[in-house]
């Protein structure tokens, strides 16, 4: 049985407290052993306590100081589009030059230009880059995501990005939780209502059968999935036993967070324009907001979403990356933390309770990892700062020491 000691961490932030996501005034307490240290078996955490108790119960183990650093739970990244072919560099500069998305779109860029070079890349040179994105993702302190598909758009190529992150989570220490986001677009050489009957009827069916994800999720939107399509969609998924989650009011207003309420979704995802009916619905059905400030921030928007408003009404909050190649370039969590703080008006402790515990709780793995408590995997990092506040207040610089997952070290000195 392998054991390790991390000792001499100056502030051990372990988020320990009620087994269930957090909410008001719980956001805010982190829960942070002073001088503290942590004694690791098999890859689990063991004990908690003061570094100079776990120093004496350390006999045999390998030893990681922590030199007066802080430690945290790996960050658990509730929403991410992992996998895909290419770039988007194009819209990157045309955006820059103050073009609007159709300008960028009829200029062959946007969502259809990644779909293309996705359709086009073999399941090989998918993983091959995919791996590179899981690695950017661990050198952040990421060490669980959760990850869509929905640059396919055909069943074989669904399946494909699919079949992907199953080979990911074999072969990269970064944990992948899947989702099926079939109903990402339209595709342009279908319409609307055949797409949809091949995600109820082909799709759907394929996924579940061969256990290709957890969750499935549709881009309910103005010109993409509106509320009645979104519905028909997500309760298929629900009869074959999946879990929902829903793009929802990113661009508009149309309903979707109500409808998450309606359909009992684990989480409404986005939320910039949903007003104060769309909030109590989503509190009254206990559904976690999982808020994305890097697309806001790319898109060069100052339309944050209002999660004051959320976290006083009581909601569990999330904050995720969105890292996509069109409007969330970032696998940074640090660089989320620092938005969420600046733009969204999250304290420190807020935003780390949202990218940890709570959005464990929103992928089902509440009971496993987002803190440090015995019995759960010893997924954490070290970072090279005194409080744990400086990870959002210095920004554009790394300050990750270390990082590691189910115990081993995967990325840092
Ligand atoms: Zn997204």
């Amino acid at each position: 049985m392998k054991s390790l000691a991390v000792l001499h961490v100056l502030q051990l932030v372990t988020l320990a407290g009620p087994t269930k996501p957090r909410v008001g005034a719980e956001m805010a307490k982190l829960a942070i052993i002073r001088n503290g240290g942590m004694l690791i078996r098999d890859g689990k955490i063991d004990t908690l306590g003061p570094s100079a108790e776990i120093e004496k119960k350390s006999r045999g183990a390998e030893i990681v100081d922590a030199g007066g650093r802080v430690v945290l739970p790996g960050f658990v990244d509730a929403h991410t589009h992992l996998v895909f072919a290419g770039n988007r560099l194009e819209d990157f500069e045309r955006r820059a030059r103050g073009e609007s998305y159709e300008q960028i779109s009829k200029a062959g860029g946007g969502i259809w230009s990644t779909v293309e070079k996705t359709r086009a890349a073999s399941e090989h040179d998918l993983l091959v880059q995919a791996k590179k994105h899981a690695d950017w993702f661990l050198r952040g302190g990421t060490t669980t995501v959760e990850a869509k598909s929905g640059y396919g758009l055909t069943l074989e190529d669904e399946l494909k990005i699919l079949r992907v992150m199953r080979s990911l989570n074999e072969e990269s220490p970064l944990e992948i939780v899947p989702t099926f986001l079939g109903a990402h677009a339209v595709p342009r050489e279908m319409d609307v209502d055949a797409y949809i009957e091949l995600v109820i009827d082909e799709m759907l069916p394929r996924i579940a059968r061969e256990k290709l994800a957890a969750f499935c999720d549709v881009f309910c939107e103005r010109g993409y999935f509106d509320v009645e399509q979104s519905r028909r969609i997500l309760t298929a998924a629900r009869k074959l036993g999946l879990k929902l989650r829903i793009h929802a009011d990113q661009l508009s207003n149309l309903g979707g967070a109500k409808l998450a309420a309606e359909l009992d979704a684990t989480t409404a995802d986005h939320l910039e324009k949903t007003d104060r009916d769309g909030i109590a619905a989503l509190t009254s059905a206990s559904v976690q907001a999982v808020l994305l400030p890097g697309s806001v921030y790319t898109l060069g928007s100052s339309d944050y979403p209002s999660a004051r408003e959320m976290i006083e009404a009581g909601l569990a909050v999330v904050i995720a990356t969105d890292f996509n190649p069109g409007s969330s370039p970032t696998p940074s969590m640090p660089m989320i933390l620092s938005l969420a703080c600046t733009q969204m008006k999250m304290s420190p402790a807020e935003a780390i309770t949202g990218a940890t515990i709570n959005a464990a709780y929103s992928l089902n793995w509440g009971n496993k990892i987002g803190s440090l408590e015995r019995g759960k995997l010893a997924n954490f990092s070290i970072f090279d700062c005194e409080d744990f506040r400086e990870i959002a207040y210095w920004f554009g610089i790394p300050q990750l020491h270390s990082v590691f997952a189910k115990g081993e070290r995967v990325a840092g000195a």
